[in-house]
């Protein structure tokens, strides 16, 4: 049996006066009735792409692409989200430069194409279809039928033309921006921060939840809701066209055989804790460890672009590590790797927030350095950005606050060096509130002492930065997974 699904068009060609031309104003409406079998891969191309607005109704001719209500979403949506989680985070779309583009069926290589080519032009920016075609590994026909595609799906544009050096202008794609819109919540114990992003990763609105106070989690979900939904409401004209949200969680994301997701935040004393399949509406909820979000925004278009091989440390109170492996981030085989923060640097060290000894995160983690300055006589108020300020000033000039800072110091060299001899990245990227306040006025001695604790060819060429995006980052890497899930999306027959 196939389920029928009907579409509305709002387009305002329909109701404004320039509609003249439009052919359902020649039938007095502009409603859709579609089917759609639910068994082929084209139903779950066309379901999402209902979902989420993205592409003119199958019936009508005139580019209605926007505003599209589905009845019966519920059910693809659920359908999207576990597809999603098995196929694109267990076998991520390819790399750009990949070779072997040009192989394949033809329905493969034009799947393949489509993915390769949304994805170089939403990295880039701005674009040529020869460049694409150069990066992409395809044929400017190719790329030219891409662009194409793209265009008629609503997701990029030309943006204006550059120079040919004497011949014709040539065209620039970009991203349209208003084309999709995608949703990133930096989840932690103190609060909640939800971004909204256009297809450009413009952040276009934003809404933060919570205080100086713990949570729990029923309550972090709460605000997570309020949040999202004050959202909805001040972008109501958007949301049709918003992708999914992702969430960039405190602990280990696993992903279960059926596509449900649990968190695991033992350092935070949750129980395992299943992530809610909905957040309000049937925006398609998309889960992910946060510092492997932050890995993935660097990677996508910040400090790790340009390398395959990175580590990028998120240090803020909890401490986290996205491993960069051939220009992927690495998951493991249960979404646990790389969880750098519990990983021993002392045998019965100092207790940890997850209950054992001697971890990485019980001497970084903002807690862990500010209590051990309030052990060696240091005075301060909070136990965040300005507090960590206060000890860095007093380690200018006080032998007591600057041996903290030392140990500090030691500290994250002895862990991202051990990490360096593991995984052999060309750079480290730090990042985390406590990282780009290291990094603010150490970088040169976070260096040095990553390179005394790992073997000396290796540290030689290593390099360390800061990360571009600042304290947001987790909230847009965790927006890039509805986008991921978008380019990832088959295309339709
Ligand atoms: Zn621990």
């Amino acid at each position: 049996m196939r389920p029928t699904s009907t579409s509305r068009c709002t387009c305002r060609r329909v109701r404004g006066s320039s509609s003249r031309s439009h052919p359902s104003r020649r039938r007095g409406s502009c409603d859709r009735a579609t089917t759609a079998p639910s068994t082929s891969r084209g139903s779950t191309t066309d379901s999402w792409r209902r979902l989420v607005g993205l592409s003119r109704s199958p019936a009508c001719a005139w580019r209605c692409e926007v505003a599209v209500t589905t009845v019966g979403a519920p059910v693809e949506v659920g359908r999207l989200r576990r597809e999603y989680r098995l196929n694109v985070t267990q076998n991520p779309s390819p790399a750009l430069g990949q070779p072997g583009a040009e192989t394949g069926t033809v329905g493969s290589l034009r799947q393949r194409n489509r993915a390769l080519g949304l994805r170089h032009i939403l990295r880039a920016g701005r674009t040529t279809r020869a460049d694409l075609a150069r990066a992409c590994g395809m044929s400017t026909a190719s790329a030219a039928n891409i662009v194409a595609d793209l265009v008629a799906e609503g997701l990029v544009e030309e943006a204006g033309s550059v120079s040919s050096g004497g011949g014709r202008p040539i065209a620039v794609i970009a991203p349209r921006a208003d084309g999709a819109f995608a949703l990133g919540a930096d989840v932690g114990e103190r609060g909640v921060a939800v971004e909204l992003f256009d297809l450009s990763l413009t952040m276009v609105d934003r809404e933060f939840r919570g205080g100086r106070a713990e949570e729990r989690p029923e309550a972090i979900e709460a605000d997570l809701r309020d949040a999202i939904e004050a959202l909805r409401v001040r972008n109501i004209a958007r949301w049709p066209r918003v992708l999914g949200i992702g969430l960039g969680l405190p602990g280990v994301v696993e992903t279960g055989d059926d596509g449900t997701q649990t968190l695991f935040a033992q350092s935070l004393g949750w129980e395992p804790r299943a992530v809610p399949s909905e957040l309000g509406g049937d925006i398609p909820v998309f889960a992910e460890n946060g510092a492997k979000t932050l890995a993935k925004a660097e990677l996508w278009s910040g400090a790790a672009v340009g390398v395959d091989h990175a580590l990028v440390a998120l240090l803020g109170r909890g401490v986290g590590l996205g491993v960069v492996s051939d220009g992927q981030v690495l998951t493991g085989w249960s979404s646990s790797a790389s969880e750098w923060g519990h990983t021993k640097i002392r045998f019965d060290g100092e207790l940890c927030r997850c209950g054992d000894r001697g971890c990485v995160e019980a001497y970084v983690g903002a807690d862990a350095i500010l209590e051990a300055w309030r052990r060696a006589g240091g005075e301060f108020e909070g136990t965040g950005w300005h507090a960590l300020g206060r000890l860095l000033d007093a380690a200018e000039t006080d032998p007591a606050a600057a041996a903290v800072l030392d140990e500090t110091l030691r500290a994250l060299g002895a862990a991202l060096g051990s990490m360096v001899n593991l995984a052999g990245p060309q750079r480290v990227v730090i990042g985390g509130w406590v990282g780009l306040r290291l990094m603010e006025r150490h970088a040169d001695r976070i260096l040095d002492t990553i390179r005394a604790n790992c073997l000396a060819h290796v540290g030689d060429r290593l390099e360390l930065v800061a990360a571009t995006f600042g304290g947001d980052t987790v909230a847009l890497g965790s927006a890039l997974m509805p986008i991921d899930a978008l380019i990832a999306s088959p295309l339709s027959a």
